[in-house]
């Protein structure tokens, strides 16, 4: 156990969670948007412009328009009056912790968003496009991405549960991006982060929770998954990608059965089906038996993990993503000259299902009881309380 423990710590003062205080975080921010011209603004607080290391222009308390463009190889940072220069990198850095800013894309135009802290711009190694970096308090990244992740409008309860998962997530991938010179990006790829929340109930949820992460057996951070709805029962990690896990394990659900995304509908021509079915799997379609189950497939009693049966080995998961349907619990049956695909839930299906742990704070569970019902023989662990495995 002592080995385990003092493991877990390596990775800990290693990413640097117990060494700073401050547990600053960086996180590439528009990962999926090209952008050539930009805006920053601040809102509330102080901020120094650093440009190739030197400080180049400050701003007052919320004051100031910065815009920043590439130019050549370089970065073109300016005001409304003046040019202040070109350079290789613009830090801006946040002079108090109330420090908040918008920014907003301009070539090509976005969203005004806001975040906390502060931005590192970059320019990618094609000189094409930036590469900006929000570097903010760890907490207050966990309340955007419980915001982006799970919406504005369920429950405390709920948001502490979400609040935990995404600090564990992060956690658990803080190397993630580590050669792209950031450690998570805002993207579903690591987690949404679409801006710093603007609800005080998730502030309130991830100060209550603040951290807190979740760990198995062996001490280690564990795969956080979750996804909208399971349609009824959640599916084993190795079904979905391969690698067995401890505490990720089919369960029956039954508190997503009447939520938004329970059930849904998907019809397609059974000559695509059968066109399918040939040329992607070599299925018989010819043959009237083989092709009539093909349009007959239920999975009433339980999730299945191949369609069919087990031998022709065509994995749901794989017409899942070939038909963009939202989950692989579907059934098919034939109508007329068409194929219906009957379906239950929205996502993998692995580890928490986010609308019936909503259902469940909403009948009072508590957090941890939601995430005991989700995640097998799991725990709650204070990362301030591994101070506790330093001395030993
Ligand atoms: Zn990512
Ligand atoms: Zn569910």
């Amino acid at each position: 156990m002592i080995k385990k423990r003092f493991y877990f710590l390596m990775i800990l003062l290693f990413t640097g969670i117990i060494s700073s205080t401050a547990n600053v975080v960086s996180i590439r921010i528009f990962t999926s948007r090209i952008i050539n011209t930009f805006i920053f603004s601040p809102i509330s607080g102080s901020y120094k412009l650093m440009g190739d290391g030197k400080v180049v222009a400050a701003s007052g308390d919320g004051a100031g328009i910065f815009q920043l463009s590439i130019v050549g190889d370089s970065i073109l940072l300016k005001t409304f009056e003046r040019t202040i220069g070109t350079f290789a990198s613009v830090k801006i850095y946040n002079m108090s912790e109330l420090s908040t800013f918008k920014i907003k894309a301009v070539v090509p135009e976005s969203k005004v968003r806001t975040y906390d802290d502060g931005l590192e711009i970059l320019l990618s190694a094609d000189k094409k496009q930036f590469i900006l970096i929000n570097k903010v308090d760890l907490e207050k990244y966990i309340g955007g991405v419980v915001e982006s992740e799970s919406g504005t409008r369920t429950s405390l309860e709920y948001y502490k549960l979400q609040s935990i998962l995404c600090r564990t997530y992060l956690l658990a991938n803080l190397n993630r991006h580590i050669a792209d010179g950031f450690q998570v990006c805002d993207d579903v790829h690591c987690q949404a982060y679409l801006s710093k929340t603007k609800q005080s109930d998730i502030e309130q949820a991830v100060l209550a929770t603040k951290g807190l992460v979740v760990v198995d057996n062996d001490l280690n951070l564990i795969t956080a998954a979750f996804h909208s709805n399971c349609g009824g029962q959640t599916v084993n990690s190795q079904d979905v990608w391969s690698v067995s896990t401890s505490y990720l394990k089919t369960i029956k659900d039954t508190f997503c059965l009447k939520q938004p995304h329970a059930t849904w509908q998907r019809s397609i021509p059974v000559e695509d089906w059968k066109a399918y079915l040939q040329l992607k799997h070599k299925y018989p379609v010819d043959d009237t038996l083989k092709m009539n189950s093909a349009s007959n497939f239920s999975q009433n009693n339980g999730r299945s993990i191949y369609f069919i049966d087990k031998d022709l080995k065509i994995p749901l998961k794989v017409i899942r993503a070939d038909f963009q349907l939202k989950s692989t619990f579907f059934s098919v049956e034939q109508v007329g000259e068409n194929v219906i695909f009957k379906g239950k839930g929205y996502g993998h299906g692995v580890g928490l299902c986010q609308e019936g742990a909503m259902r469940m704070a909403k009948q009072k569970r508590s957090y941890k009881d939601i995430l005991s019902f989700y995640y097998r023989d799991v725990h709650l662990v204070d990362l301030s309380a591994l101070n506790y495995f330093r001395q030993e």
